[in-house]
């Protein structure tokens, strides 16, 4: 894993021991590298040389001020799906005329506010959705760009809970219906159509599903083009995955050659929005071995990261590298542990019988894999301010996110009138 690496016995980020980052900041605490993001994004973006490709990164996967920023300065877009998303993109520096606004649910404020930032395109998945659009867009005096995201009905073969392109799935237009929607995109005065867009999903780990899927995109851009309606650009969505274990997803090499391939007979620009694929493999999750339980049947490692940090695994069955941060001896014996966080909930386990060296209480652990989708569900659960964020370039680190207060999570309350506030009481000797 480039970024991550054992040296001297202890695992760094780039030059940086992560004891280091732990004693200054804290646990538990996300850790990003600046070198994976860029080399992540230059692949990325190498693979699909030789096409008119714009990219704009899915900020969904992580919104961090820092991490964006360091992709809008390699030239990255925004693929943004709220307001609080695309004034992060706008205060990273990303131009308007780079960044898509997608997402099934945009409210009117919502609109209005990219339309008033003049972005590039609105990715609408609905004819309700295009009619509001075109309603907020003529009231602006102004016409909003908009590409109809398609459900071409094509299984991603991901995890249920991120498959988006079947017909059961609530995303896009229907295939079928959408000849008719892009009649009804270019009959509205508001409305500008320039574009088709499609996302089937996330962690694809197969090629064929996207091969399937662009190509049915491929068929329907040309025959909107041949009904007299032109097009500026195809998008083709994120969903590249990242192998967290076994999985062998395509390289971007593969990926880039099956999409020139695929997208050749039409010779549009395209855009992609990749997210987790950027962003994965930049950051890890490190925590601190609280205690070492021995249960009856089991050994529990209870670390001081919880679901409320990293939902991945609750939420997806999703399986995290467990490395710990003292290289472990060659003639270190594995023994199968779960490895579990504080929280109240039989859920909030990160690795189920996973082989570890021995560790103990005040031990450091770095969970793997966790850039994407990490920070951005974290929660306040069970009242514990969410990991602060650190990122790494070479020798130096900083905190991007530092982790909020007792104080500033209590002072997001408010009581009701009818409230009095509680005396202070004063604890009695
Ligand atoms: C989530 C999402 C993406 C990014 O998906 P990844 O799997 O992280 O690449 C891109 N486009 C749309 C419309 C999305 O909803």
């Amino acid at each position: 894993m480039t970024g991550f690496s054992y040296r001297g016995g202890v695992l760094n980020a780039e030059s940086v021991p992560l004891p280091r980052i732990a004693e200054a900041v804290g646990t538990p605490v996300y850790v990003y590298s600046s070198a994976v993001l860029a080399e992540r994004f230059e692949r990325f973006r190498r693979a699909l040389s030789g096409l008119d490709a714009t990219i704009c990164y899915a900020l969904k996967a992580n919104d961090a001020l820092a991490v964006v920023r360091t992709l809008a300065d390699l030239g990255a877009g925004a693929d943004v799906v709220s307001e609080g998303e695309l004034a992060i993109a706008r205060a990273a520096g990303v131009p308007a005329q780079k960044t898509v606004f997608a997402g099934v649910g945009k409210s009117r404020a919502e609109m209005e506010a990219g339309i008033g930032a003049g972005i590039l395109q609105f990715n609408v998945e609905s004819l309700p959705e295009l009619e509001a659009l075109d309603q907020v867009a003529r009231a602006m005096g102004r016409k909003a760009p908009v590409a109809l995201r398609i459900n071409p009905d094509v299984d991603a073969r991901t995890h249920a809970k991120i498959t988006t392109g079947k017909s059961e799935n609530k995303f896009g237009v229907p295939i079928d219906e959408a000849m008719e929607a892009a009649r009804r995109a270019v009959g509205c005065a508001g409305i500008d159509l320039v574009g088709l867009a499609v996302h089937i999903g996330s962690q694809l780990t197969d090629i064929e599903p996207f091969r399937a899927a662009f190509a049915k995109m491929v068929d329907l851009a040309m025959a909107v083009r041949a009904a007299g309606m032109p097009l500026k650009r195809l998008d083709l969505g994120g969903g590249l995955g990242l192998s967290y274990a076994e999985e062998a997803p395509p390289t971007p090499e593969a990926y880039g050659a099956m999409v020139k391939e695929v997208t050749r007979p039409l010779g549009l620009p395209l855009l992609f929005e990749p997210g987790r694929h950027l962003v994965g493999e930049a950051g890890m999750l490190l925590t601190r071995v609280l205690y070492v339980k021995a249960g009856r049947s089991r050994r529990f490692v209870i670390v001081d990261a919880g679901m409320n940090d990293l939902i991945r695994p609750t939420l997806y069955d999703a399986h995290h590298a467990m490395l710990p941060v003292a290289e472990p001896g060659e003639e270190d014996h594995l023994e199968r542990v779960d490895v579990v966080g504080p929280i109240c909930e039989s859920g909030d386990v990160f690795a189920e019988q996973r082989p570890l060296p021995p560790v103990s209480s005040g031990a450091l652990l770095a969970i793997g894999t966790a850039g994407a989708y990490g920070s951005v569900m974290a929660s306040y659960y069970n009242a514990r301010p969410p990991a602060a964020e650190v990122m790494v370039k070479g020798d130096r680190f900083a905190v991007i996110r530092p982790r909020a207060t007792i104080e500033e999570m209590i002072g997001r309350d408010r009581l009701p009138e009818w409230l009095a506030p509680p005396k202070r009481s004063r604890s009695s000797a």
